[in-house]
Formats: C-alpha cells, structure tokens, sequence
C-alpha cells in the first residue's frame, strides 16, 4: 500500500454533518419547486434507487487523483455543458467516449504518463444560470435550469421546475452509464484496436494524419512488447472511465448521499467525482456545506473574483485532514485574466503546503456572443489560456495536472477557430448545445495534441 492509499483510509470525518445540513444554509441556483408534498415524494423514490457508482470505484479515482497530484497521471475531463435527455442515445454515448479516448492515447502517448479519465456526463443535467427568469417579448417565466429541473422551451409549462424530472434525470444517468460500462468491458477501449474509435466524419481532417502516425506507432509499440513477452499485453484491453457532474442541484444529490457496508463515511454515489460551480462556491453557502462531509474526491470551480484567502479558507474546509486526492481546484479564469489572478492563487495554496489538484478549464472564462446571436468561444482564446496556464504554473512552483472541457463527438459548429477555422457564419450550420458551446472532435482532439506539444517544452 503507497502512503497515498494508507492518508486516504485513515482521514477523519466531520462529525457535526449530516446530508441535509446544507438545508441551513444559503442555497443558490435551486429551483423553487411549486409543489412542496410531490417533491417530498420524489425525493422518497430517488432515496430508494439503486446508485449509478461503488465507493470501491470512487476511492480507487481518488487514488488516481492522488497520483496526479504527484505529477504521475494526467487528468483529462470533457463532455457536454448540459447533457439533455434527448441526447441519451447510441450515437451521442458512444461518439463522446470515442473522442475521449482518442484524446487520452495522443495525451498517454505525448505525455508518457497515465492519464485518468473522467467524463462530464451520466449526470450533468443541471446547471446555474445567470438570471433567475428570462423575458421574450415582454414575458417573463423562469430560466431553463437543465433538462433534471424544466425544458428548454420557452413556454409556462416547459419552464415549470417538475421534480419528477430527477425521477428521469436518474434513469437516463443510469442508461448512459449502463451503456458506457458495456462498451469498455467489451473491447471498445481495446488500445489493440483503436480504429473502432474513429468517427466517421473524420476522414478527411487537417489532424488525420498526425493522429493515425500516432496510432501506429502505439500499434507497433503494442506489439513489440507482445513479442518480447510472448503473451498478450493485457492491461490494454481495458481502461478506467469515471464521471462527474456539477452537483448542483442539492435535493437530488442528497438523495443519492449513501453509506455503505463496507466503507465508513458517506458517498455521493450518483457520481465518482462531483463538483462545485464557480456561482455557488461560497465557503459560506450551501454546496461547500453539502460537499465537505462526502468521501468523493471533490473539485471547485476557481473564477476571477476569488482571492488567496477565500481560497484557503476553501481548503481548511473541504480538505481540513489535507487527504491526498481530495480536493481539485479547476480555475477558469479566461485568456486575458489568468496572467494577472492565478499567480498570487498558486503561491498562496505553495507556501501553505496545501495538497491540491490543480486543473484549467479554458472553456468558461472565454466564453462571448456573436453579433449574430450565438454564445460562442474561440479555439485562440482556448489555446491561449491553456498555454498560459501551464507556464504560469512553471513559473510558480507548482504543476498544472489536468483540463477540464465541453467537447462533445458530434460534428457541430459551436466554437470559432481551430483546424478548420470555422467562422461566424459557420455556427448557424450545426449549432446544437442548449447552454454553452463545445469543442468538437477535430478542435478536441487539437487540443489533446497542444497540450503534449506544450508539455515537452
Ligand atoms: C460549467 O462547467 O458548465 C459551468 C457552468 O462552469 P462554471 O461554474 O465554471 O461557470
Ligand atoms: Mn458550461
């Protein structure tokens, strides 16, 4: 057993939480359920459901997370901003597993470390938003909150918060895992034969080249080590695959907060890795009192306006026992801000001898509108903060282990720039996201091939 493991194991618990302690306090970004009896009542079935993960897994990830934290793994997390029911089929499952794991060999073979692979799904169907109502045409109703919560249409009764949505959100969280683990325990992840992971519409892609010069050279690599055993390589046939969501919305979380037989403390078990949205991340408020008593590891969303202090309260308390693989901080900070809020955040949580994971999300400081009415970001923004965020974390004495990103293996039009320079005009072609825009597989992949050229600087 490394120390890691044995620190993870002996951590103490809070002793003044329960699962619904986070009720007295401040809770932002919840939907106000009409129907107080129904939700009580849905709440009661969700409590009765199976879980969609083990803690055995959860604290096997936190092991994961522990080592990249000591710079031996690599995170990579992606998926859409906000899953939607809709979007629960073949296609879309398995078309976003392929372009993680094509992903994770460019960043395995680049990097030369293992990466851990988390997905942004199974779960992510509630989200923050700006405004509490949205008003069209002089008509206020209440702001979609993601498919868990209302539907997206602009219309009274779509708007309603329905709690039996959670019943749904549940189910198709289920499907979507059910479905993932059928196709990893099934060959999908085989790196013997990483031509299942390509996808269709690529063919023809400016980065064909370079990602299928790399898939032969782990093919003869596979090989040569297969000669030299005599026997199959094994461990590649299969891969670790976690989730994460933003748990959010509180109600829903706590009903899947567990205890199990065989491991002390409480778990999240809707999800591997949760976390917390940079709009509820107050050390004071609701989330951060929910999250501290889980066993999970945990990640925070790390925004501009966040000072030293504030972080280190943070820490003091979601990580008061400094377990390793606990706590991941993901900052977003944006292409022009991360010069100027990250240094003093990364010396701070140094000189404390704080155990983070320290992870950029490029996607959510750089996000804008077109003049033609989309949300959209820029591949050059993107680059630009990933590529600052790793020499500002050289400079501080400290290690970048990961990113976070909304990517999505359908060919849409979402993000300007990348390979193929999509244009303004280009994002009325395939505009699908309900919420924010994602890199699709070419700008995904770019991406994944940025970070191991940046890396080997
Ligand atoms: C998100 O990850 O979709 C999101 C809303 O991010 P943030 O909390 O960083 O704004
Ligand atoms: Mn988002």
């Amino acid at each position: 057993m490394s120390s890691s493991e044995r620190n993870i194991q002996a951590v103490k618990l809070p002793t003044d939480w329960a699962p619904d302690s986070w009720r007295g306090r401040t809770a932002l970004q919840l939907p106000t359920y009409p129907d107080a009896a129904e939700l009580e009542g849905v709440l009661g079935e969700l409590r009765a459901l199976p879980p969609l993960v083990t803690s055995w897994e959860i604290l096997a990830l936190k092991q994961q997370l522990a080592e990249a934290q000591e710079g031996k793994r690599f995170l990579l997390q992606g998926g859409d901003c906000a899953e939607t029911f809709d979007a629960c089929s073949s296609d879309v499952i398995s078309n976003r597993l392929k372009v993680l794991l094509q992903m994770s060999l460019v960043l395995v073979h680049g990097m030369r470390k293992p990466v851990v692979r988390v997905g942004r799904f199974a779960g992510q169907y509630a989200k923050p938003r700006s405004a509490d109502t949205e008003t069209v045409d002089g008509v206020s109703l209440p702001s979609y909150r993601g498919d868990m919560v209302n539907a997206p249409e602009f219309s009274e009764a779509a708007r309603r918060p329905d709690p039996r949505r959670m019943i749904k959100g549940h189910a198709r969280s289920s499907m979507t895992m059910n479905f993932v683990r059928a196709l990893i325990d099934g060959g999908f992840a085989d790196l013997h034969h990483p031509e299942y992971w390509n996808l269709s519409w690529v063919g023809h892609s400016p980065l064909a080249d370079e990602y299928r010069r790399m898939v032969n050279a782990i093919g003869d690599a596979v090989r040569f080590m297969e000669t030299l055993s005599g026997s199959e390589v094994h461990n590649l046939n299969r891969v670790d695959f976690y989730t994460s969501h933003e748990a959010l919305l509180l109600p829903y979380e706590e009903s899947m907060t567990r205890q199990v037989p065989r491991h002390w403390g409480w778990f999240n078990l809707s999800t591997h890795y949760p976390w917390i949205g940079m709009r509820t991340a107050a050390v004071d408020g609701a989330h951060a009192e929910y999250f501290r008593g889980l066993r999970n590891p945990i990640a925070l969303k790390v925004g501009p306006s966040v000072t030293p202090d504030q972080l280190l309260k943070t820490i003091d308390l979601l990580n008061p026992e400094d377990e390793p693989g606990r706590l991941t901080f993901i900052h977003r900070m944006g292409a022009t801000g991360i010069a100027d809020k990250l240094p003093a955040l990364l010396d701070a949580v140094r000189r404390d001898g704080r155990r983070v994971l320290w992870v950029c999300d490029p996607m959510h400081g750089n996000t804008e509108s077109t003049t033609n009415g989309y949300k959209t970001r820029r591949f050059r923004n993107i680059r630009s903060e990933l590529e600052q965020a790793f020499e500002l974390h050289a400079a501080a004495g400290t290690r970048l282990g990961g990113v976070h990103l909304e990517l999505t293996g359908e060919d849409v039009t979402e993000c300007l720039g990348g390979a193929r320079e999509l244009t303004e005009s280009d994002l009325e072609r395939a505009y699908k996201s309900t919420v924010d825009p994602r890199l699709n597989y070419e700008q995904a992949l770019e991406v994944a091939m940025l970070i191991v050229r940046k890396q080997s600087q």
